[in-house]
């Protein structure tokens, strides 16, 4: 068991004002591993002032200074690549391969902004001015549990390659991982205050970020009803938002696709993350003609998925991070069954075995129709629906059927057409035949998935501010 006290504010760990603490419990055994120490409003403005602080310097370094610093943290944190890994299967019970890919694209996140910075103007002629991109003030980030880590070193990375400072607020249920990355940040060596990291509760420290106006930007990664929230507190002083929430990406299989192939990978997707993925393709939308022979491949595929302990390497599927997750998606699957959709594989209950964890069975709903609330919301859990589809442009329309709009996938032998699709599709990315992420293409979602994007370079603009200046 791990008592962590302190939290993070220029360039020291200190401890915080606030006397609440927070419960860490291993979601493979549901047993207590650790506690924090939650920070309070006041442990926030003095990290907003030590950014701001240190923002009067920081926003005056070069690209050059910036570049070196970028390359600091990637070292840093590349040391503790191990212990990352390890802690954040123990804390978030994400399989050991999912855990590996993220710490890695952690610790590559900081290399990522060093290829954008490099080139990247600050000033450039427009018409008959010169514009310059000044870095926009001090950045409030607040992140999820789902990939802690790797979306606080994106974000960081970002800010610092802009010349921003940062007030950090990670998910209080990655507790252990984030006082491991701020330790590895910590010895990075950058100035007092360009970051500071607070733990605490949304409704404390998120509030006060969201509405201090020391805070000139906030960049959040979480749920789209938070998101909505922080968007409404944000604009009484006009804060730049960038928000990446939530999504039910469609998977569409076209006619012509292998099923054997792509099926299994389709399902297997839908699982990655366990299922806590905001890209996850949750809905799988296939011809109808061609249900029968769906329905079977599905359903042995999902007899494949190995549900278990995440340390193993073979295993597909952890346990959900928390009790309250594993209800809310037991919830959706008695939803399912009320709604009239068919279940094809899983189900109601833990897996054999695996009781004391908040295991999932691998669960597939068939015949759904995508007015059913299990198509609409975001269950955050291994299950995928299959919904038939009549024609193109019928498949099309279920696609697109959606409040969100994050990410969307096409299987076809035909990339031609697989391409006429994807331009029809409301997303922020559409992947064709697979599941792969591009670092330094922009990020982020249509409709209520969000505003804005990351990654490479209109994830860095979204850190500045364009001056025009006119002689
Ligand atoms: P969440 O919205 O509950 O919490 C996210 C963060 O916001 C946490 O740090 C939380 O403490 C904080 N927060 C909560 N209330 C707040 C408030 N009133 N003001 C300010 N901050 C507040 O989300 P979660 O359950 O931690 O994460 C899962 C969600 O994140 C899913 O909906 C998922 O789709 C989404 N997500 C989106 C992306 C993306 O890139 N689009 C990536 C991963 C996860």
């Amino acid at each position: 068991m791990k008592t962590i006290n302190h939290i993070y504010i220029n360039g020291a760990f200190v401890t915080p004002h606030g006397t609440e603490k927070f419960g860490l419990y291993n979601p493979t055994t549901n047993e207590k591993i650790g506690e924090i120490a939650l920070g309070d409003e006041t442990d926030t403005r003095q990290a907003i002032e030590a950014a701001k602080e240190a923002f009067k310097s920081f926003s005056k370094t070069t690209k050059a200074e910036r570049i070196a610093y970028l390359h600091q943290l990637n070292k840093a944190v590349a040391k503790r690549r191990q212990e990352l890994i390890d802690t954040m299967v123990l804390e978030y019970g994400g399989t050991l391969q999912f855990c590996t890919a993220s710490v890695n694209m952690a610790i590559n996140s900081f290399l990522e902004m060093v290829k954008t910075l490099e080139k990247f103007d600050f000033e450039q002629q427009v018409g008959q001015s010169l514009v310059r991109m000044e870095p926009v003030g001090v950045a409030g980030i607040i992140t999820p549990w789902n990939a802690s880590n790797s979306f606080i070193c994106n974000k960081l990375a970002t800010a610092i390659a802009a010349g921003c400072t940062a007030v950090i607020k990670p998910s209080e249920m990655s507790g252990l991982q984030t006082q491991l990355l701020t330790e590895a940040l910590h010895e990075a060596g950058l100035p007092q205050g360009v970051f500071n990291i607070v733990n605490g509760l949304g409704s404390v420290v998120g509030n006060e970020i969201t509405r201090n106006p020391g805070i000139a930007k906030i960049s959040f990664t979480g749920s789209t009803i938070t998101g909505k929230t922080i968007a409404r507190g944000a604009v009484d002083t006009m804060k730049r938002v960038t928000l990446e929430l939530g999504g039910k990406s469609p998977n569409l299989i076209l006619d012509d696709a292998n099923l054997e192939e792509v099926i299994p990978a389709a399902v297997f997707g839908a699982y990655m993350n366990s299922g806590q993925a905001c890209i996850a393709p949750t809905r799988l939308l296939v011809p109808e003609s061609r249900l029968d022979e769906v329905n079977r491949i599905a359903k042995a595929a999902a007899g494949k998925v190995k549900v278990g302990n995440p340390q193993a390497a073979d295993t597909n599927v952890g346990p959900l991070v928390s009790a309250k997750q594993y209800d809310r998606v037991q919830s959706y699957i008695q939803l399912g069954e009320a709604e009239g959709a068919t279940l094809l594989a899983g189900g109601l209950g833990k897996p054999d075995g695996l009781e004391n964890g908040n295991f999932v069975k691998a669960t597939i709903f068939t015949n759904v129709r995508n007015d059913m609330r299990i198509a609409q919301e975001e269950i955050f859990g291994p299950v995928l629906s299959i919904i038939p589809y009549k024609d193109e442009e019928e498949a099309i329309a279920i696609a697109n059927d959606t409040s969100y709009g994050l990410a969307a996938y096409i299987s076809s032998r035909d990339t031609e057409r697989a391409g006429r699709i994807a331009a029809r599709i409301d997303a922020g990315r559409v992947c064709i035949n697979g599941f792969s992420h591009d670092p330094q293409a922009p990020f982020g979602g249509f409709n209520q998935s969000g505003i804005g994007r990351e990654y490479g370079v209109f994830g860095l603009e979204a850190y500045l501010e364009p001056k025009t200046i006119l002689q």
